[in-house]
């Protein structure tokens, strides 16, 4: 999923691929590609791992992913805005490298996992504005609540290295 209003798409042949695309079973329920994503200036796009889809659920127990709405997702009144079909996601990047759908496709890039820090720089920028339409209110309130924890501690670290 992704709320981005100028993503790139690429235009390669996925022709040989689309057997593969389409092909859910091979899909691990890993649930990356149901979390928000940022494309960063430089076209990178990064992956939030704390902010998921409001619809995507997750087993308990297995921990494994799967997403309330599938059958409705694309038509869905809300979700159909952020939430697109496999070839749509597969063009702009949305699945990661090592997603069953893309792992054969030569040239592909998708979506990266950054560190912590870089994470967090970004949802300072991202909580400066409104809560995407595809993160639920909850989430939405801890991050913003855990980001304004990290910054009372942070200046707290930096006095005490300084003495
Ligand atoms: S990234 Fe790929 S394997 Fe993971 S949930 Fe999405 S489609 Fe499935
Ligand atoms: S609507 Fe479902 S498939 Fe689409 S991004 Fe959300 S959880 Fe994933």
């Amino acid at each position: 999923m992704c709320e981005m209003p100028n993503r790139l798409t690429n235009r390669m042949d996925l022709s040989p691929f689309m057997d593969q695309i389409n092909d859910e079973t091979v899909c691990n329920r890993c649930g990356e590609c149901c979390h928000l994503c940022l494309q960063l200036p430089d076209g990178l796009i990064v992956s939030i791992p704390s902010l998921g889809c409001r619809f995507l659920g997750q087993d308990g127990h297995s921990g494994l992913y799967s997403c309330e709405i599938y059958e409705e997702r694309l038509v869905h009144e809300e979700a159909r805005s952020w939430c697109s079909k496999g070839e749509d996601s597969v063009r702009q990047g949305l699945y990661p490298d090592h997603c069953p759908y893309v792992v054969s496709i030569e040239g592909y890039q998708g979506r990266i996992r950054v560190g912590r820090r870089v994470v967090n720089e970004i949802l300072r920028d991202l909580h400066h504005g409104d809560k995407p339409r595809s993160v639920s209110t909850d989430d939405w309130g801890r991050s913003k609540e855990r980001l304004g924890r990290l910054k009372r501690l942070v200046p707290a670290l930096t006095g005490a290295g300084r003495r």
